[in-house]
């Protein structure tokens, strides 16, 4: 067999120290890709698949994308789930002879990704590290973009709800599994499927770094590590030793961003499981997965990156303690009467960069000068929140303004250094100011004072010569030449030299221009390294400041946050809730946060609430399809949420006991990837919340046990509404929705069980919905009229009515007792319910403006026609 050629032994070296990365090779303006990561990019990325000669018979398959714009396509390969590795040049092609030497200097991964064309600015990026140690799952949580880690534990005798529910709380893009878990294909199949995250086993080494205690105090600068809690945990110091060691090895830098340590505790927030947040919509819909219409885009009225990524955290952790949920309050309540300082402080944020990420990027030695100059006209906006904020008094304002830092040197620095406009690459000169360095003043006056002398020399051969249209140009072959056309070659003195002959002219050099050229290249080329070099200084001294700008970023995070709820509660008449450990929920004239607003032309009816985990604890709600049951239970579960984040409600009045976890069971929805039925996911989740519920939990169930036999359902469902009621089992507030209204019966024989529902007005076969609760149970569930609402066929509706009727008249759900004769549609109903469909259709075809219509709205004409027929 042949050997391979330099650089494709070169290459070969490289991709083998990173297995499982694609690798993309610099080779002068290019990034190229070899053999299987060429055929894997060119299909992910549609680039042509060509070959390049590697010293064996075949031809090694490559492809590659242009230096200057390999961003965009490595972003396209992350978000995919793929793994990067770049390889640069590392020596001066000029100055090498034989191959250049070539070196990994970083390794992008859906979970170490910065850049910001690559990120979501509302959302944080975080990259994820499960361990286990001492019957423990240790958890650590890493946002590299804006620094932040977050480190806990969870007991492993509580199964892995509680681990699946503290992913999905992060949403991890990647997972880092240690070696208690990389066999756990439970977890991973979690990680796949439910978070749509991508998993790689981590190497033993990682978790056996020593001292590790001492490493996170140090790496974290930690001065009381009693307090920090971090000598409770040593599961979750071993992952965020792990992951840290796994930053250092893939980023080939300090990782000195990441300073902000959370260590938490499970219960130190309010519990919501994956369903729950599902369910309840909170940050994307369930339709479409979108942000637009869920509660987050209603909440979310934050003017920068930075605020728009905390927000999201408060929703997805709301508090436990009162005491903390008032601060906010207070903080919202004035900002929401001090409408001048609100006004400021959002005009100003509304001009501020995410200093977050830049400082990230700053750090990891990625950022350009124009970020440093966003980073400037960022710092410019401080002064004036430090201002708006400086005469606010509820505490957390206060502090908020204590952390506020005008970062003044930073400022002065940047534009003292660095151009207003600044050229997007940094290594082709043009990012210096004037005036800044001494040393590169005189290379610029040399390079242009250079440029002006050829311009005198042009000037001097001209007179010299007589030959009148002599010029000086330049091109990379020759250097500087001077040309003369054809007709004037006979006065070209001698100390010409002729370099080349085109149609009309000759190009001569002469030792002047020889000397000159050099001195105006040398100084050049000079001139962009010093301020390449310049650049990298100044960039490091930002970075070195990295704390700063931090607790800025998250001073300015917090007041947008803040003025956010406030906006939000001026705008939308909303209430500030009384919180207690009371165990009570008590709301007057509440209203759903989202459903109120995509109303188009009705208002929506507010309603109350009365529950509590002493006496009223289980509330069973009935009324027909489409009253607004599901509306009414999220709704309560939604202002729990908001009240719990700090935020103010939708309601005239709140008062909400702390509710540790909601649950809800709603709706059916099948999950056949884990090949579970509809019915047996409705009972994995029932399953679920009864064995993990707390009398301090709030219950939201919709219709359980619908998926099955009605008997069977009915039990279950009674069944568990005498579970959930019952305070030695369990008693925790419930709402329960259901269709069978046999189960209204509970509220005389069970403790702690009422009756409501939704009422409907009802006026011979049609009927209006009021959208009202009211106490006791529903006497129907107009079933047969809201089927015909929907736009049934005339037909089925009556035929369903004689079956409902004979039912009854044998009161039993046995359908084969219905008497088969009776299935004779009257003929005459459908051939009637056809001719009405005709006419209409002709009707609405009679009415069609040909001269006027667009043929877009001809299609959509002929759509509707068709679905008509
Ligand atoms: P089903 O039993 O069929 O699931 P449901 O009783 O749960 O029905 P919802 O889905 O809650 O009914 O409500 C149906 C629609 O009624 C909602 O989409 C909403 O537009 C409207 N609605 C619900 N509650 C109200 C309200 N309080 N005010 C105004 N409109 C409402």
């Amino acid at each position: 067999m042949t050997e391979l050629t330099p650089m494709m032994k070169q290459y070969a070296e490289i991709k083998n120290k990173c297995k499982g990365y694609i690798v993309l090779y610099r080779l002068g303006d290019f990034y190229e890709m070899f053999n299987e990561d060429a055929i894997l990019a060119s299909r992910e990325l549609e680039l042509t698949l060509t070959g390049r000669s590697c010293g064996q018979k075949e031809k090694a398959p490559m492809c590659g994308v242009p230096y200057h714009s390999y961003e965009a396509y490595v972003g396209k390969l992350v978000r995919k789930g793929y793994k990067v590795a770049i390889c640069e040049q590392v020596e001066d092609p000029k100055s090498t002879k034989g191959i250049i030497r070539r070196e990994i200097v970083r390794m992008i991964t859906p979970g170490t990704v910065i850049e910001s064309s690559m990120l979501d600015e509302s959302e944080n990026n975080y990259l994820a590290c499960i361990s286990e140690k001492f019957e423990r799952y240790g958890l650590c949580f890493c946002d590299i973009s804006t620094g932040e880690m977050y480190l806990t534990e969870i007991p492993k005798n509580k199964g892995k709800s509680e681990l699946f529910s503290e992913l999905s709380k992060f949403l991890p893009k990647e997972v880092l599994l240690g070696v208690g878990c990389s066999k756990d294909e439970k977890l991973k199949n979690f990680i796949e499927k439910r978070i749509d995250g991508i998993y790689s086993d981590l190497k033993e080494e990682y978790f056996e770094v020593k001292e590790q205690n001492n490493l996170i105090i140090k790496h974290f600068k930690i001065k009381d590590a009693q307090s920090s809690g971090i000598l409770e945990m040593p599961a979750g110091v071993e992952t965020a030793c792990a992951l840290l060691e796994f930053l250092k090895e893939t980023q080939k830098t300090s990782v000195a961003n990441i300073n902000t340590l959370n260590v938490y505790k499970h219960g130190q927030y309010m519990e919501l499981d994956i369903v729950a947040r599902r369910n309840l919509e909170l940050c994307q819909t369930i339709r479409n997965g979108e942000k637009r219409g869920s509660l987050l885009w209603v909440m979310d009225k934050t003017k920068t990156a930075m605020g728009s990524r905390l927000i999201k955290k408060w929703l997805e952790k709301p508090l436990l303690n009162p005491m903390h949920i008032k601060k906010r309050q207070e903080a919202v309540e004035e900002l929401l009467y001090d409408i001048v300082s609100r006004d400021g402080i959002f005009e100003n944020l509304k001009k501020m960069f995410d200093i977050e990420r830049l400082i990230g990027r700053i750090v990891y030695g990625t950022a350009n000068a124009r970020d440093i100059c966003a980073l400037k006209s960022a710092i410019e906006q401080i002064p004036n929140i430090y201002e708006y904020t400086k005469n606010l008094k509820s505490p957390l304002l206060k502090e908020i303004h204590l952390r506020i830092d005008l970062l003044t040197d930073i400022k002065d620095l940047i534009s003292e250094a660095i151009v207003d406009e600044p050229p997007l690459s940094i290594k082709d000169g043009g990012v210096i100011k004037d005036g800044y360095s001494d040393e590169v003043d005189n290379l610029r006056c040399l390079s242009s004072g250079g440029k002006g002398k050829i311009a005198q020399i042009e000037q001097r051969e001209r007179e010299k010569t007589g030959i009148k249209n002599l010029k000086i140009g330049y091109n990379r072959v020759f250097g500087y030449y001077i040309e003369v056309s054809k007709g004037n070659v006979s006065f070209v003195p001698p100390n010409y030299i002729r370099k080349q002959t085109l149609t009309n002219c000759e190009r001569y050099i002469t030792d002047e221009l020889k000397e000159y050229e050099k001195t105006v290249l040398g100084a050049n080329e000079r001139l962009t390294s010093l301020e390449y070099e310049l650049f990298c200084t100044i960039r490091e001294q930002i970075a070195s400041q990295v704390h700063r700008v931090q607790r800025t970023a998250q001073g300015i995070s917090n007041i947008d946050v803040l003025c956010s709820l406030s906006q939000l509660a001026y705008e939308n008449n909303y209430v500030k809730p009384e919180i207690d450990f009371s165990g009570k929920i008590h709301i007057k004239d509440g209203r759903h946060t989202v459903v109120e607003k995509t109303l188009d032309d009705t208002f929506f009816v507010p309603n109350d609430t009365t529950i509590d985990n002493k006496k009223n604890i289980v509330a069973v709600i009935t009324g027909p399809n489409m009253a607004g049951k599901s509306t009414y239970m999220r709704q309560v579960a939604l202002i729990v949420i908001m009240a719990q984040m700090g935020s103010f409600v939708p309601a005239s009045y709140a008062h909400i006991g702390i509710v540790d976890r909601v649950f809800t069971r709603v709706g059916a929805s099948d999950d056949l990837a884990s090949g579970r039925s509809t019915f047996m996911v409705e009972m994995s989740e029932v399953a679920e919340i009864l064995k993990n519920a707390t009398e301090n939990s709030l219950l939201i169930l919709d219709e359980i046990g619908r998926g099955t036999s009605t008997y069977d359902g009915m039990s279950i469902a009674r069944a568990v509404v005498e579970f959930v009621s019952n305070s030695e089992k369990l008693g925790a507030r419930t709402l329960f929705a259901t269709h069978y209204h046999e189960l209204t019966e509970l509220e005389s024989l069970v403790e702690g069980v009422y009756n409501y529902n939704i009422v409907v007005k009802k006026r011979g076969d049609e009927i209006t919905f009021l959208r009202k609760i009211v106490r006791g149970g529903a006497d129907d569930s107009y079933g047969i009229e809201v089927a015909k609402l929907a736009g049934v066929p005339e037909s089925v509706i009556q035929r369903a009515k004689m079956i409902l009727k004979d039912l009854e008249g044998v009161n039993t759900s046995d359908i084969s007792k219905i008497k088969n004769k009776d299935y004779i549609i009257d003929e005459t109903t459908i051939k009637s319910e056809d001719k009405l469909q005709t006419n209409k259709i002709i009707e609405r075809l009679k009415n069609l403006e040909m001269d006027t219509i667009t043929p877009i709205e001809a299609m959509n004409e002929l759509y509707e026609l068709k679905k008509m027929i």
